[in-house]
């Protein structure tokens, strides 16, 4: 109760005294000497008054009372308004206090006789230390120095006035001495405990500059480790198969050098703003011709990606100047962004238009993707920031718009953002139309680019490449599905595995998951960081799923830091593969899951009873199979009951369930319901009186020629010879 008081207080003062701009050490120190001016004077009334009414004859001291009220006053008002001469103010403020009491200590004959105003004049002298500026205090305590020696030298000269009697004298000095004494140790505690704050404040600032560049080293080593995986396994792939691979293999390695160099141009670029030694060169050209031409570089993107792609440009050509380079990673970094957040089937337009006054050009990049909260607009231009996870995932350094940023600042333009979740966003690009550089003299405006910028392109140009159609029989071998968002990896590991496995992909990890359920495949390789849904995700649902706990996951990440590799062994991945690895390790590692899992079938193809196990992986599927088990039995006789009925009663497709009955357990569900008949069959014909007919009656089988020959060919043995044994 009482902490929510001070604390709404301290909120009450806090909003008296801030203003815009305002610093929290600012702050802080108006906060300190506001409050004490408060308390000094609720102290200084009452002594004042007290005086006035009951020991008039106080002369001096009252009139010193009321001076130091009216500096108190004007102090308490003036504080919550000043804002630049703040420090002044207050300097002159605690000059003044000390000057009227030393001149009221002249009055009254001295420092032995001054009813302690010489420790009052002390605490204010205190009270410069909020202010943080060492020559204040300095200055304040020369002054006080200054006045206390002279009075001494001037005492032998001064008489005291008869109202002071010795009495009265050592009273009010121990009042005041008490009262000055508790408001700086108050103050001086408040001050230390503000300090520590600060201090932890610092600390935890400095905590999150050090996650941000943690955060930055992880993306940054994800953007570097996808590319060279490609690089690496298409260099691999072109030396075992150059016939097959050399073009495409030599393209995808172009593209992802490309990438790499986008990148690390990208990171030089920020330095080089950081420094100031980014240079514009300014050249004039028709600026409405230019953005169509960058934009069609972004045509096989839009195709590819199934968007609608746009450009609505100003009615005649705008000749003026602009720096080609930079004017085209603003342009391309708003559209890759419009296209990274945009699905399939919406729709990016860019305009260009003059303003009515025909002095600025209005370049707009709008989206109908997945907008933005009003909460993050104001951060996206900030360095590395990213929205959340949807974007995380779809990676990048979030240094994008912020180099963007920077680019239209060094064009004298600015450049905003308006967007609604769910509908879309608009980036607004305004650049100031000069016509002071040289006329460009390039007929094709490509060439006003320089190889760099084109090299930039090369990364977000279209990648798709139909695959060499030579798929293995499927049936013969085992099923992955490869869930991977870039559709290099993607390309890459197929072309890799489609030799010993019958290859499915999805490109996130939602659609991964549909896919996984639909095929139920033997194994499973993930990316981590993919939109929509990431790989943890899909992997926690797929293990906490029936359907698809049995089934191995391998993930298959750039994040080959310590922690993800942890997150992702405790939610059930299989193995951890770190980008870039080698084929090998690939096929080694897969195989060796595949054959894991053929050793578990040994466990559920008899009907023995399960060994005792720890793992809990494995006892959800001995707990699976317990359940299909224990409804088979139920049905043992009703030789009506089918799979389909199996299926209705575990909620799972037919072909889900022959598919991950068959690779736990080597069965297919037919041959395990007649194996546990025949096994029934056989408990009866020796712990039963039933004839053999009832006993196959019992068990389901109709035809009893039909049960002799099953039984014997299970167990090696007719029912009859069986029973005599
Ligand atoms: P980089 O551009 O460095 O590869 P990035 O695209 O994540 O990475 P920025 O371009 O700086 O980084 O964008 C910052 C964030 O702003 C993005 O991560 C995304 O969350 C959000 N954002 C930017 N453009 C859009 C857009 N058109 N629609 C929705 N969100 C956007
Ligand atoms: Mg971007």
């Amino acid at each position: 109760m009482s902490r929510s008081l001070t604390s709404s207080i301290n909120q009450k003062i806090e909003h008296l005294l801030n203003y815009p701009g305002c610093g929290h050490i600012e702050l802080n120190s108006r906060k300190a000497i506001w409050t004490s001016s408060i308390f000094g004077f609720i102290h200084v009334f009452i002594l004042t008054f007290s005086f006035l009414f009951f020991v008039p004859e106080l002369t001096i001291l009252i009139r010193y009372g009321f001076a130091c009220l009216f500096l108190l006053i004007i102090a308490l008002t003036v504080i919550p308004v000043i804002t630049r001469y703040f420090k002044h103010y207050i300097t002159f403020h605690l000059l003044g206090l000390v000057f009227v009491t030393f001149y009221t200590i002249y009055q009254l004959g001295g420092i032995v006789t001054s009813a302690g105003l010489i420790v009052a004049s002390f605490s204010f002298v205190l009270l410069s230390i909020p202010l943080q500026s060492v020559p204040i205090t300095i200055v304040l305590f020369s002054v006080y120095f200054g006045l206390t020696a002279s009075i001494g030298f001037l005492d032998p000269y001064l008489s005291v006035p008869e109202q002071i009697t010795p009495s009265r004298n050592s009273i009010i000095w121990m009042i005041n001495t008490l009262s000055m004494s508790a408001l700086s140790l108050i103050f001086v505690v408040d001050f230390i405990t503000k300090q520590h704050q600060f201090e932890k404040l610092e600390a935890n600032k400095q905590k999150e500059l050090n996650d941000a560049k943690t955060k930055l080293f992880t993306n940054i080593t994800h953007e570097f480790r996808t590319p060279l995986t490609i690089i690496q396994g298409m260099t691999d792939l072109i030396q075992k198969h150059p016939e097959e691979w050399l073009k495409e293999g030599t393209d995808k390695i172009r593209n992802n050098s490309f990438l790499l160099l986008r990148l690390i141009n990208q990171m030089l670029d920020i330095a080089k703003i950081e420094t100031g030694s980014m240079s514009l060169q300014m050249k004039q050209a028709d600026i409405v011709s230019f953005i169509g031409y960058v934009t069609e570089l972004f045509r096989s993107v839009a195709i590819d990606k199934n968007i609608n792609l746009r450009y609505i440009r100003n009615e005649t050509p705008i000749y003026m100047d602009f720096d080609p380079d930079k004017l085209v990673h603003i342009i391309s970094n708003l559209l890759s962004n419009a296209f990274k957040f945009t699905s399939q089937g919406g729709s990016v337009t860019i305009k260009a238009v003059l303003n009515n006054a025909q002095d600025y050009i209005l370049i707009e990049v709008a989206d109908t993707g997945i907008g933005i909260k009003p909460e993050h607009l104001d951060r996206i231009f900030d360095r590395f920031y990213q929205v959340g996870n949807s974007s995380g995932s779809k990676g990048g350094t979030g240094l994008g718009l912020a180099l963007t940023k920077e680019m239209v600042e060094l064009l004298d333009g600015r450049i905003w953002a308006e967007s609604q979740r769910a509908i879309g966003t608009i980036f607004h690009v305004s650049l100031p139309v000069t016509r002071k550089a040289t006329v460009s003299q390039h007929e094709n405006l490509a060439e006003l680019l320089n190889d760099l910028t084109t090299a930039a392109f090369a990364g977000v140009s279209s990648s798709k490449t139909p695959l060499a159609s030579k798929k293995a029989d499927h049936y013969s071998i085992p099923t992955i599905v490869i869930v991977e968002d870039s559709q290099d990896v993607a390309l890459y590991l197929e072309a890799i595995l489609r030799q010993e496995y019958h290859v499915e992909k999805a490109p996130d990890g939602k659609a991964g998951f549909d896919k996984i359920l639909q095929v139920i495949p033997d194994i499973v390789l993930s990316d981590v960081m993919m939109p929509e849904m990431d790989g943890i995700e899909m992997l926690e649902k797929l293990k906490s799923d029936f359907r698809t706990s049995h089934i191995p996951i391998v993930l298959l990440t750039a994040k080959a830091d310590h922690d993800s590799r942890l997150t992702g062994l405790a939610r059930g991945a299989d193995a951890y593969i770190a980008k870039p690895f080698h084929e090998n390790e690939l096929h080694v590692q897969l195989k060796n899951l595949i054959e894991q899992r053929k050793k578990l079938q040994e466990r559920y193809s008899t009907l023995a009873e399960f060994p005792e196990t720890s793992d809990e992986s494995i006892k959800a599927e001995d707990s699976f199979m317990i359940r299909v088990r224990n409804i088979l039995e139920k049905n043992l006789g009703n030789d009506e009951f089918d799979i389909h009925d199996l299926c209705r009663e575990l909620a799972v497709s037919h072909a889900q369930l022959y598919r991950k009955f068959k690779s736990l357990s080597n069965h297919t569900i037919a041959d395990y319901f007649k194996l546990l008949r025949l096994h029934k069959s056989r408990e009866l014909l020796t712990k039963s009186d039933l004839n053999i007919t009832q006993i196959a009656f019992t068990v389901g089988f109709k035809n009893l020629s039909y049960f002799s020959r099953e039984f014997t060919e299970q167990f090696g043995i007719s029912p009859g010879k069986y029973r005599k044994q």
